[in-house]
């Protein structure tokens, strides 16, 4: 049985993730924070496609959580070891830097930035020793080019690209690959108060991305295709270039 843990993968980009991956006859760890009538939504389409997933609930963004939840279930499935992650989970808590309080920035920073820290350093122990894996790290065109009013997001996601190139060098002998995938703008909740048609005329492609868009971008560096590409971003954002 070959596993695949996606953090967030409840709603949105980590639900089409999960879906797509569970069709390449991944079994499936849904993560999800606090809403699982969605995390059982990911699960019943997956099963309803013949697929095979798992609930596995834990805060991205506390390690003490991740270390109970995360490492119990690692240690009870030594025979399961996880040959995709896909740290997906993320937050935005958008505010001008002047007006931010340190809250706003903290929390975006610990789920965004802090979980790849924690949550790939349990993974990444079997993948090393199995000489195989594939880390796929949902980051955003705001880690590349910084939005006004996102200082956080954007640190947060420019954090996670920084580590990607490192980490990429530090394992590629062992057949380990991590990279990452940069969305625009993708119809999901979390750009639910931003009105499509005020960004269409900067958007080449002139529309918002789907989830599935992103997904298949996601498949293919977690495929075992994408064999010889390690540390690299690929943009999945309808032209909007930096
Ligand atoms: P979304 O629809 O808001 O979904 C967020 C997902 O992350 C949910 O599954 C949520 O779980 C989970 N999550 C949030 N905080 C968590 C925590 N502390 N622990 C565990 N799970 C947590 O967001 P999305 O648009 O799909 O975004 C997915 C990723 O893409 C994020 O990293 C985001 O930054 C990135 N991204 C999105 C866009 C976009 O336009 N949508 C653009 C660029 C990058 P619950 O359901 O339990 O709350």
């Amino acid at each position: 049985m070959k596993y695949a843990l996606v953090t967030g993968g409840s709603r949105g980009i980590g639900r089409a993730i999960s879906i797509k991956l569970a069709s390449q006859g991944y079994t499936v760890l849904v993560n999800y924070q606090r809403n699982e009538a969605e995390a059982d939504k990911t699960i019943s389409t997956i099963l309803e496609n013949g697929g095979v997933a798992e609930k596995l609930q834990f805060d991205v963004s506390d390690k003490n959580d991740i270390q109970q939840k995360l490492g119990s279930w690692i240690e009870a499935n030594k025979d399961k070891p996880v040959e995709v992650l896909v740290n997906n989970a993320g937050i935005r808590k958008d505010n001008l830097m002047v007006m931010m309080p340190e809250e706003e920035w903290r929390s975006v920073l610990q789920t965004n930035l802090d979980s790849f820290y924690y949550v790939t350093k349990l993974v990444l122990q079997g993948m090393l020793l199995k000489r195989y894996g594939r880390i796929v790290n949902v980051v955003s065109l705001s880690g590349i080019k910084g939005l006004p009013g996102q200082t956080n997001y954007s640190a947060s996601k420019a954090g996670v690209i920084g580590a990607t190139k490192a980490l990429a060098q530090e394992i590629g002998r062992r057949g380990v690959t991590v990279n990452c995938v940069a969305p625009g703008f993708i119809k999901t909740e979390m750009t639910e108060g931003i009105e499509e048609s005020q960004f269409r005329n900067i958007i080449p492609m002139q529309r918002f991305g789907e989830a599935d868009e992103v997904a298949e971008a996601v498949l293919f560096l977690a495929s075992k295709g994408a064999s010889y590409i390690t540390g690299e971003v690929i943009n999945v954002n309808g032209g909007l270039h930096t």
